[in-house]
């Protein structure tokens, strides 16, 4: 089956972007049910590890099949942009389940999945075919820049999400994250993600790489907000200086 992103562009921004505002609309009144805001009443849960690999392989599968969908691409900056995305979710799809610690016991909402799934068909198959069919051919200081803040993200994302598995070493439950960017904020998994899907936004200059980095920023920022009111509330000696999400600032 082949897709013309000019049909599709119009209706799947649009859909992009009014699900960004529905989420932050959503969360800042109730904190979406996994991990440490988990509870009841949300129905049937799924394992945790199984869960991460059916939300992000559709992500994976549909940018992809929309990357390739002309061939292999002659483009170097498109090879990059598709190495960002198939990199950051392959490592999602299958070494982030393996390498998580869940408490036990503990599950994500089938209803999140499931929500998961339809949004990373869309945005992965959008930005993929973006990619294949809309890309500039000429490699230019955005895609220096972009690629640049992209990676840096990347890694500092790995490095975030390594801090709190390692306090799972020691204790199935939940401590203080000390060390790196946790000085400044509660959330830097969050930030770095931020980060780095608004360097591939600044590369890609897609739209489609944009609506996700604003859904990205819609979806995380309330979700630091809550967590941030957790860490606060739970623990008593938590370093008064620490913000959500963005140092100094939020
Ligand atoms: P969290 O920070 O809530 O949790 C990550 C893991 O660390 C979980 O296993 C969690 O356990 C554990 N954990 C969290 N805090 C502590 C603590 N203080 N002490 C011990 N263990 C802790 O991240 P998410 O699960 O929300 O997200 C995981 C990754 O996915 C992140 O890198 C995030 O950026 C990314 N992501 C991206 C999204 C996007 O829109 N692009 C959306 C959502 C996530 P438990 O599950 O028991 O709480």
């Amino acid at each position: 089956m082949n897709f013309d992103l000019a049909q599709l562009a119009p209706a799947g921004f649009t859909i992009i972007v009014g699900a960004a505002w529905c989420t932050v609309f959503v969360l800042y009144f109730v904190a979406a049910p996994y991990g440490r805001h988990d509870r009841p009443g949300w129905g049937p849960g799924v394992p945790q590890r199984i869960a991460w690999l059916l939300m992000e392989l559709p992500s994976l599968a549909a940018f992809l099949a929309g990357w390739l969908s002309n061939g292999l691409p002659k483009n170097p900056l498109s090879w990059a942009l598709g190495l960002v995305w198939t990199i950051h979710y392959g490592h999602r799809t299958f070494l982030y389940p393996l390498l998580l610690r869940p408490r036990p016991g503990a599950t994500m909402k089938l209803l999140l999945v499931l929500m998961a799934v339809v949004f990373n068909v869309m945005n992965g198959g959008l930005n993929g075919l973006f990619l294949a069919q809309a890309l500039r051919p000429e490699w230019d200081l955005a895609a220096t820049v972009g690629l640049s803040i992209a990676a840096l993200g990347f890694a500092s994302n790995l490095k975030a999400d390594a801090t709190l598995r390692a306090l799972r070493r020691e204790n199935t439950g939940y401590q203080i994250p000390q060390g790196g960017l946790y000085r400044w904020v509660s959330c830097p998994n969050y930030l770095s993600e931020l980060v780095e899907w608004t360097g591939f936004a600044i590369a890609a200059a897609s739209p489609f790489g944009w609506s996700f980095a604003i859904f990205t920023a819609a979806n995380l920022v309330p979700r630091a907000v809550a967590s941030h009111h957790w860490y606060r509330t739970t623990f008593l000696d938590y370093p008064t200086e620490r913000r959500a999400i963005i140092p100094y600032v939020l």
